[in-house]
């Protein structure tokens, strides 16, 4: 795979080394054995950075474009730093969403399948017997949500006593006000040598600043702004001039964009519920998932989504995160995001690992200036869709 990361300018700590491979990383030989069965031949460019310092018990602050590995950065560092001759909990990773938490669980599992690490899912939404369950028994690794932890920890359920390393993955999101009270819940509990380390491909300036209150001189390896979008994503905008031409235009670039797969975004659940049903009355096949749903349904459509058996969603940000699925080639902004973040989050969902992608989004009279805002942030182009965009899919 060409990635396109491997051309950035990473401003990092001085400290800092390239380590071109897995080798010359000194990971135990049964984690090294997990990767290369992984098919991960050579480590990304943030691996080649970030994952000898986490291993040194550093804190880090970790930035890389979507897509281009922070998921294993860490996944790799828990499992060389974890000792699994007992089965206490010694590492956490906080991320916003289920699905995310989940997704991060079976990386660590297929990565480490050759040590005998015991990786848990403590999400909400689930049954509490069965993740008291799976506590007692012991877990190496915890990936979850604040809450569902929170929750474990003050129960005692989940016992930090032996916890050495607090990763939050998206952490510009796990810091901002809906999570920070939550995150801080659950830090509390930590030992107070706890490694931390944040990764996100956005960390702007003023969570940059908030990290000094609890990190310890942390390594940074980070991502300028105008280096944040991939090439690989080209970037396109509908003028629809008024809200109710998008679902026309949405119909007319249906048969273009399901070659592959597809995520669409709106900006409300009852949003992504209107369109839906809007596109199956016209005959459109069409998933949908928002945060209201049962965590039984998400997870199902995750799962028909994930095998190609269905090949657009319509979804709300709950899905702008972190979530991986290779054969996404095309992202479409229904709606415009509320945050400049989150642009760069929801276009990520294509265009992994150097994949080559598109991001379409519908920009009504009074949003031009949104649009040109989020062009000129990151230094990036965003023409006007040619007709020719089935092509370029
Ligand atoms: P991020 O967290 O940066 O958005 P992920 O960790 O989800 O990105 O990685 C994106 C994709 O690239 C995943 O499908 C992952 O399996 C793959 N990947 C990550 N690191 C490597 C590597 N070193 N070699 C090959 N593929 C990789």
């Amino acid at each position: 795979m060409d990635m396109d990361n491997d051309k950035t300018t990473f401003e990092t700590s001085e400290e800092v080394k390239v380590v071109p491979t897995f080798e010359a990383m000194n990971l135990k030989e049964n984690l090294l054995r997990g990767i290369y069965a992984y098919n991960f031949e050579k480590p990304s460019s943030i691996q080649q950075r970030a994952i000898v310092p986490i291993i040194k018990g550093r804190d880090v602050i970790a930035q890389a474009q979507s897509g281009t590995g922070k998921t294993a950065t860490f996944a790799i560092s828990m499992l060389q730093r974890i000792d699994t001759k007992t089965r206490e909990t010694q590492a956490i990773v906080l991320s916003p969403t289920r699905e995310l938490a989940t997704q991060i669980q079976s990386v660590v599992l297929a990565l480490g399948d050759y040590m005998n690490v015991q990786c848990h899912a403590c999400i909400g939404g689930t049954n509490i017997s069965e993740d008291i369950k799976k506590l007692e028994y012991g877990q190496h690794i915890i990936s979850g949500t604040p809450g569902r932890v929170g929750d474990m920890i003050r129960r005692r359920t989940l016992r930090t006593r032996h916890v050495k390393m607090l990763i939050l993955d998206e952490a510009d999101e796990m810091l901002n006000k809906g999570f920070k009270d939550q995150i801080y819940n659950v830090f509390r509990y930590l030992p107070p040598k706890t490694q931390v380390v944040l990764l996100s491909a956005t960390l702007p300036n003023d969570i940059l600043e908030m990290t000094s209150k609890f990190m310890t001189d942390p390594i940074r390896v980070l991502v300028k702004r105008d280096e944040l979008t991939l090439e690989g994503i080209k970037q396109f905008f509908v003028p629809v001039e008024l809200e109710e031409w998008k679902f026309d235009t949405l119909c007319d670039l249906y048969d273009s964009f399901t070659i592959i797969q597809a995520v669409i975004f709106c900006n409300t659940r009852k949003k992504v519920d209107w369109l839906t049903e809007k596109m199956r009355e016209a005959n459109f096949t069409i998933s949908s998932m928002h945060g209201d749903m049962p965590q039984k349904e998400r997870d199902a459509i995750m799962q028909e989504f994930r095998q190609g058996k269905s090949r657009v969603l319509i979804t709300t940000d709950v899905w702008a995160r972190g979530i991986d699925v290779q054969q996404i080639s095309t992202v479409i902004n229904y709606d415009l995001p509320l945050d400049r973040e989150n642009y760069i989050h929801r276009i990520g969902r294509s265009g992994r690992f150097g994949r080559k992608g598109v991001a379409i989004n519908f920009v009504k009279n009074d949003e031009i200036k949104i649009l040109r805002d989020i062009e000129q942030y990151y230094s990036t182009q965003i023409d006007e869709m040619p007709i020719n965009i089935a092509d370029l899919i």
